[in-house]
């Protein structure tokens, strides 16, 4: 959330900048700002709204200068208008201040600075950082980065920053708590990003910041070191990103593309980690953890949204391939609860981005705690990367639209990989169900391509139930979570009431909301528990609900009783949830176009969940 970048070098910084903000929007766009610096003098332009907005706004404005800084904000404190846009400025005017994350002890801070006389102009926490910092600064007469490096000291709660000194104006100061930073090293010019996508098309030389580090750059020279001001080396990687893969290649939306691109992304998850001849799964990236999971006594997935959702269909595999308990917790309630954990437990985190607050959070207890953590994760070089011991990246690459796709299908993809693995590993699973289940696996992509051609199908669907005001999907077993998250598509994109239930829970309650203007989106592909489901569709229907039924290409006996039908080629049940997940993404998907939606960037959310 709220996304990041700064620019140092000899060109001009507001291209890089705004173009840098675009790229970042996907973190939050409830308003946009920028502060650049030209001769010792600032230039500072916010503005609700998207970047766009932004734009609009400093189109006529001369704005120069070869360094500067940019805001894209998720707002946490203060309403998304023009004055709570970050950059921040401290009241004198010495600090510009850019930030994402809380600062949890901000009230206290704001009552010592108010005692000292300053008065604040925003409701951010970000702006009583700025005056910290400020204080420090005149009171104490120090330099600007010691001045920020004692500020930090105070603070309790996330941050990802970058800071300028007016009075030092030829340096950027960036420092990281919890909320990520990336600089991007570049021949006399530097860029600092909340991750590596504004910086990509100018660099691939990247350094990721820890947390507690602080980084001072001017155009020439890069110095890091921790925030009690023990040096440390800088590590430059190479990144492998593509530009492309980062734009939009053609599609109306970003969250379109990803859909199209599963069958690739689901292949790439397995190139490396599996063959068909012998089939087997290799998972390279848990080796130093083998040991670990064969002696588990249990296994708990920590996630959080669409991750919960396919740490449920994990769950499922895990226990019926390899028989260890398995429980899924959502990050946020886990981390809080003080969980009973023993040094025989492997923790599975789960989170696209690598950077989710609470995930990370849970993390680093369960690994105080003495549990084996293991990561699943889409983004190489993100905190649960370094945070765990172990993992497998879904290699699903960037993923821009907030409402997740193609991570959801690859993140299942990896947790069938590990069931099997560890099914195999504890003997529980026969050598003919692993063989046959690998050689399913790799039919999937092709299988998800025949879906995508059926896209026609979902857009008459989603055109006949565009105005409706609330929707349910029932499922059972593995496909339960396919309805969770069936449902939370539509509500994120389309803001269409949707829950998802099992399909049995529902004479327990939901059964009551059902009428004749209820539509009852039901996956209902074979496996054991069909006759049951038929039974559960038959309910439904006494009480004149309107049936979207996920089906087996030729089911006849759902096709008689539903409304409509969305057929999916046969797989085998286990491996069901990546295939009936498509119809629900592009039904989601056409129903919010149709509305008239923000698909990228709905309302109120985005993509990379850095606060609590
Ligand atoms: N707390 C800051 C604000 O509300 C930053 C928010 C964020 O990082 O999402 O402006």
């Amino acid at each position: 959330m709220c996304g990041i970048v700064g620019y140092i070098g000899n060109k001009d910084a507001y291209p890089i900048l705004i173009n840098g903000l675009k790229r970042l929007e996907y973190r939050g766009y409830d308003s946009a700002g920028i502060a650049l610096i030209d001769n010792n003098k600032a230039q500072v332009y916010k503005k609700q709204g998207k970047v766009s907005e932004l734009e609009k706004e400093t189109a006529t404005k001369k704005i120069t200068g070869n360094i500067g800084i940019g805001h894209t904000r998720w707002a946490t404190h203060g309403l998304p208008n023009d004055i709570n846009a970050h950059p921040h400025m401290s009241m004198n005017g010495k600090f510009i201040v850019i930030h994402n994350g809380i600062i949890e002890n901000y009230a206290r801070l704001q009552k010592k600075l108010c005692d000292r006389g300053y008065s604040f102009t925003s409701e951010t926490d970000t702006e009583i950082l700025a005056n910290t910092i400020e204080y420090i600064y005149l009171k104490g007469k120090v330099s600007a980065e010691l001045a920020v490096r004692l500020a930090l000291t105070k603070i309790i709660g996330a941050y990802g920053l970058v800071v300028i000194c007016i009075d030092e104006p030829n340096q950027l100061i960036a420092a990281r708590n919890g909320s990520p930073l990336v600089i991007g090293v570049g021949e006399k010019e530097y860029f600092i990003a909340s991750d590596a996508t504004p910086i990509i098309e100018h660099t691939n030389r990247i350094i990721y910041l820890n947390d507690k580090e602080i980084a001072v750059v001017t155009k020439n020279e890069l110095s890091l070191k921790t925030i009690t001001n023990d040096a440390l080396i800088p590590m430059i990687q190479e990144l492998n990103l593509d530009i492309e893969e980062i734009e939009k290649g053609g599609y109306d939306h970003f969250m379109l593309k990803e859909i199209y691109e599963q069958p690739k992304s689901i292949n790439d998850t397995f190139r490396g980690r599996a063959s068909q001849n012998p089939p087997e799964i290799y998972l390279g990236g848990l080796y130093n953890v083998f040991d670990k999971l064969d002696e588990a006594e249990r296994i708990i997935i920590v996630a959080c949204g669409t991750s919960w959702h396919a740490g449920l269909v994990g769950e499922y595999l895990i226990e019926e391939f390899a028989r260890i308990p398995v429980e899924v917790e959502y990050a946020s309630e886990f981390r809080y609860r003080n969980p009973i954990i023993s040094k025989n437990d492997v923790i599975i985190a789960v989170s696209q981005s690598g950077e989710t607050a609470d995930t990370i959070a849970a993390v680093k207890m369960a690994r105080e705690l003495g549990a084996t953590v293991i990561g699943i994760c889409n983004v190489v070089g993100s905190s649960l990367t370094r945070e765990t011991e172990a993992g497998v990246y879904t290699h699903a690459g960037p993923e821009i639209g907030v409402a997740s796709t193609k991570a959801f299908s690859a993140q299942v993809t990896v947790l069938t990989m590990i069931s099997l693995l560890l099914g195999k590993r504890r003997k529980k699973l026969s050598e003919k169900t692993y063989t046959t289940l690998i050689k399913e696996l790799y039919k999937i992509p092709d299988k998800i391509t025949q879906l995508l051609s059926q896209n026609e199908t979902y857009k008459h669907v989603a055109s006949l139930y565009k105005d409706a005001t609330n929707c349910i999907y029932l499922g059972r077993g593995v496909l339960f979570p396919v309805a969770l998250e069936g449902a939370l598509k539509l509500k994120e994109i389309s803001y269409i009431h949707a829950e998802g239930y099992p399909a049995a829970e529902m004479k327990h309650g939901p059964i009551a909301l059902i009428d004749e203007n209820m539509p009852v989106v039901i996956i209902a592909t074979k496996d054991h528990s069909y006759e049951k489901v038929v039974s559960n569709i038959q309910e439904v229907k006494a009480r004149k609900g309107i049936i979207i039924a996920v089906v087996n290409e030729g089911d006849t006996t759902i096709a008689k009783l539903a409304d409509h039908v969305l057929e999916v080629p046969e797989t085998l049940p286990e491996l069901a949830p990546l295939t009936t997940i498509i119809p629900l993404q592009l039904f989601s998907y056409y129903i919010a176009v149709m509305r008239g939606c923000n698909v990228d960037q709905p309302r109120n959310l985005a993509k990379s969940v850095t606060v609590e």
